[in-house]
């Protein structure tokens, strides 16, 4: 199609639904952290790892040969075959896997995260024979309509029906403490609230899993201060009989500065998901790992759950070349370096910047909370809107929290080998855009 912008964004209003509102600019191109539109302007893409996969940089060269050498061979299989890259790639990720996922995990396959967490589900519900979840408040897990049951965010409540038994509890945020606590005082009680509501707020024993986002990426990056917030709920779950899910479809492969979040906060859960930046940029691809030794036989081929994409020779080949590059390029350590001077930056900025209330890591997974004013902590919601429409017309694209519950928090998710004049530009421009925006 030979169309000019107006044309092709003139279509996509009468042919397309972007299903979660749309920005006006034809992409055509993407390279590392640059995404050009057709006019061949340059944006500096610090969401890639919130909304799209990208977190080894847009058309990395090694993802790239991997896709052309897979589809000239194999590019889909029906699921009930084993093929050569998803036996890889499930062996890698048991290789890699955190805590007592490590070389004891089957991996099931499918095409994105939100799959990722109707399988992890279905295995805790027939694994434990019991049909009840809980989650957290400002929790984000998916698309589809169990997913969305289990996610503690008001949009996602509205018109959909909610999942009976699907519950939601405090989350570990403490600069807004649902408790009015403050840390270390606080005994943790939001993770020992996990015990009541498995006690007394739900179905007598007839809860399957607990579901956690180390830290919650769509919510607003909150996460508990410390490992020992992991270590209670742990105890929690396994006092309770209940599987302990982690969803790393955000926090994964590299992007907290280590491997995984899980490693970064010494968690340890029974099953883990993961999805995104697993792909590499490539073909879409998402995992769920299970703990070997919890499955019984009985369960483990017979879910009766089928993505018919999900672990395509092609897809996998993709998940190979990303741990490929995410290992040779040593880019959980480069988040971490990337990630320690631009939250540096920021902690700095928050001297100018009065309508910074928190700045939050830890690696390439920063937020900045925008407030009104500090004591208060109002939130800052046009503020953060405002900066980020800034940022956008100066060349640099950040993330905003999920609104109604809280859309203040710019989030800087770039691909992990961003470099640092690239982080400098990110930082100037958050800079720049927040001079201009004063709080209303
Ligand atoms: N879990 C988390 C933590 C996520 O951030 C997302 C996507 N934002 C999902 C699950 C759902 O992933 P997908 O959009 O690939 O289905």
């Amino acid at each position: 199609m030979d169309l000019s912008e107006e044309e092709i964004l003139k279509s996509d209003a009468r042919y397309v639904t972007h299903g979660i509102g749309k920005i006006p600019m034809v992409v055509v191109e993407g390279k590392g952290a640059i995404i050009k539109d057709i006019k061949g302007n340059e944006i500096l893409d610090c969401v890639s790892g919130t909304s799209g996969p990208v977190s080894v940089g847009y058309t990395h060269p090694r993802v790239v040969e991997a896709v052309k050498k897979q589809v000239e061979q194999l590019s889909h299989s029906l699921a009930l075959f084993a093929n050569i890259p998803r036996t890889e790639l499930a062996e890698r990720l048991a290789s890699i896997a955190p805590s007592r996922l490590r070389g004891n995990c089957v991996t099931y396959f499918s095409t994105g995260g939100s799959e990722a967490n109707e399988v992890a589900l279905k295995f805790a519900m027939l694994t434990k024979k019991k049909a009840e979840a809980v989650s957290v408040f400002y929790s984000y897990h998916g698309g589809t309509l169990a997913t969305l049951s289990l996610c503690g965010q008001s949009w996602t409540k509205l018109q959909y029906p909610r999942f009976p038994g699907f519950y939601q509890i405090p989350n570990a945020y403490c600069y807004r403490c649902t408790f009015g606590k403050e840390y270390p005082g606080c005994d943790f009680e939001c993770a020992r609230y996990l015990e009541y509501q498995l006690k007394l707020g739900s179905g007598e024993k007839n809860v399957a899993a607990f579901i956690l986002e180390t830290v919650q990426g769509n919510g607003g990056h909150m996460h508990p201060p410390t490992p020992e917030y992991f270590k209670i709920v742990r105890e929690i779950c396994d006092k309770q009989d209940v599987l302990f899910i982690i969803d790393e479809v955000q926090t994964g492969l590299g992007r907290t500065g280590e491997m995984w979040s899980c490693d970064y906060f010494k968690a340890d859960p029974d099953i883990l998901t993961c999805g995104k930046t697993l792909s590499g940029g490539g073909s879409p691809v998402a995992a769920t790992l299970i703990r070997s030794d919890l499955v019984p036989s009985e369960v483990m081929d017979n879910i009766w759950h089928i993505f018919s994409m999900g672990g395509s020779p092609l897809g996998c080949a993709c998940g190979v070349a990303a741990l490929d590059i995410l290992r040779d390029e040593k880019l959980p350590e480069r988040a971490a370096e990337t990630g320690r001077y631009m939250t540096k930056r920021l902690e700095e900025m928050y001297k100018e910047h009065p309508l910074i209330g928190e700045i939050r890591g830890p690696g390439l997974l920063i937020g900045v909370e925008l407030v009104k004013d500090r004591r208060s902590k109002e939130p800052g919601l046009e503020e953060a809107m405002s900066v980020q429409m800034k940022s956008f017309q100066k060349g640099v694209l950040f993330g905003l929290s999920a609104k109604p519950g809280y859309g203040n928090v710019i989030k800087i998710k770039p691909p992990l080998n961003l470099t640092k004049e690239q982080a400098d530009t990110a930082l100037n421009t958050l800079d720049d855009a927040l001079k201009e925006v004063k709080a209303v």
